[in-house]
């Protein structure tokens, strides 16, 4: 706390995963000693850099970039870039810290990383984006590469971006080398499911928290936050088990249709013409909008998957959520639940899939887009999907496995921390002092 006094998502990030890391160190002394605890709040590295840029005015504008190379103890730093004017040194600090547990989580070879730029692409032209895009990477080219840290997309950072950035970086690197970047093009080495892999890859995760109740998607009302990659996917994916989704969001309001959400509407509207949800009226006029995306928790649903930004759902939407009769909660989105919204879950019996496990389909699929990369092969969409339904069956089990090992049987929050934490921290002793 003294030297991050300030970095509150970083420390309330730190405070979760030390909370549930107390039983494993009265297990083993030994990480203690080794001052694990200590190494691993500790980024190994952490960039701060300036963005000028010029906008179609003609005026010079002035971002600020960052990269954090959090940990590389299980293999390159990996995750994504965040451009949105909310970021700051903090909120990339607790995503690093956070992509750590998430990524070893994966049973992939990736460290953590994150990074990304108080920039806001809403309103800009393709233009700008690209002439900010060159001038972030830049910068960047210097500490990224196929074996030492590899960036991917985040909030306000998709394939546009990506394809702005790596076309940069072969420019200033004078190579081809896709394996630098995840999240790119199909035709420049990109992965097929890459799109659809965090909502995906949250629902497979999700529908093993139900099937450890004989329960399932199937005629289930499922409300989702944010109207991005994430929300999109995972509306998708819910979808087509069987659920109706009846509400979306964006940072101006959420949308709500008893009949369901018509999906192809909002892509039209989100990824053809980057517009407002609020749209959503000019094509469903059945449908309500309420301004203000906070409302969104008051819905009555079985299921919700917060999919849009940290912090979304407070202790007192957490309330509502519960006396609505909420079963599942499961986070696509990093971080959305608030420590004291999590307590009041945990204290209602709300099945709670916590974040670092729920949404790691997407850095999941991003490794396996640096394993084609290196092997100069494409997969097909049902290979990479099948793997990643097997990696996200597979975090759940070891989630479940490590919280009852470790005398909390049913906490995915824990056994995830535990689960990701233990690989990171045997790498690390076996390593020495670095
Ligand atoms: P996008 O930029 O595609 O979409 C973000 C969505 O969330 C938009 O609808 C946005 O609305 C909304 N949103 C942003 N800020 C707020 C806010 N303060 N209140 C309400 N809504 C808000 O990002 P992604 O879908 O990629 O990411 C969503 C979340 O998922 C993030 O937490 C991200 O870190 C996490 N994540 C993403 C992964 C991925 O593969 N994409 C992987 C793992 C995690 P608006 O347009 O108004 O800003």
């Amino acid at each position: 706390e003294k030297r991050n006094g300030n970095e509150a998502e970083f420390l309330n990030a730190v405070k979760e995963v030390t909370t549930s890391l107390i039983p494993v160190f009265d297990k083993h002394p030994e990480y203690i000693k080794a001052g694990l605890l200590e190494r691993l709040v500790e980024p190994e590295r952490q960039i701060m850099f300036r963005v000028p840029w010029v906008d179609d005015e003609g005026n010079v504008q002035v971002n600020r970039g960052y990269r954090i190379q959090f940990n590389s103890a299980i293999g390159p730093y990996k995750g994504g870039l965040r451009f949105h004017p909310s970021v700051n040194a903090s909120i990339v600090k607790f995503l690093g810290f956070e992509q750590i547990f998430k990524n070893s989580l994966t049973g992939l070879p990736i460290g953590g990383g994150k990074g990304g730029a108080d920039f806001d692409p809403k309103g800009k032209s393709d233009a700008e984006v690209m002439r900010f895009c060159q001038s972030f990477m830049a910068e960047l080219y210097r500490h990224i590469g196929m074996d030492t840290d590899v960036p991917a997309g985040d909030i306000g950072v998709g394939g546009r971006e990506i394809g702005y950035l790596y076309g940069y970086y072969k420019k200033l690197r004078g190579a081809n080398d896709p394996g630098v970047l995840t999240g790119k093009g199909l035709s420049y080495g990109g992965s097929l499911g890459r799109t659809q892999a965090t909502g995906y890859g949250l629902v497979y995760f999700t529908q093993e928290m139900l099937k450890s109740k004989n329960d399932s998607f199937e005629g289930k009302t499922v409300v989702i936050s944010g109207s991005g990659n994430v929300a999109i996917y995972a509306t998708e994916k819910a979808m087509q088990l069987g659920a109706k989704v009846v509400a979306l969001s964006d940072s101006n309001g959420y949308i709500y249709d008893e009949n369901g959400i018509n999906l192809d509407v909002v892509k039209e509207i989100k990824e053809v013409k980057r517009g407002r949800i609020k749209e959503y009226l000019n094509y469903v006029s059945t449908a309500s909008y309420t301004e203000g995306s906070r409302g969104i928790w008051t819905i009555k649903c079985d299921i919700a998957l917060p999919c849009a930004t940290q912090g979304e759902i407070d202790e007192e939407s957490a309330k509502i959520l519960v006396a609505n009769g909420t079963k599942v909660v499961s986070e696509g989105a990093n971080m959305p639940s608030t420590l004291e919204a999590i307590k009041v879950f945990q204290d209602n019996g709300v099945a709670f899939g916590p974040a670092k496990a729920a949404n790691a389909g997407g850095v999941a699929c991003s490794a396996l887009e640096m394993s084609q990369d290196s092997m100069r092969l494409s997969w097909t969409f049902e290979e990479v999907d099948e793997k990643l339904k097997n990696i996200m069956v597979n975090i759940y089990k070891n989630s479940e496995k490590a919280a009852a090992e470790y005398g909390h049987e049913g906490n995915l929050l824990m056994g995830a921390n535990i689960s990701g934490f233990k690989k990171v921290a045997d790498a690390m002793m076996a390593q020495g002092i670095v």
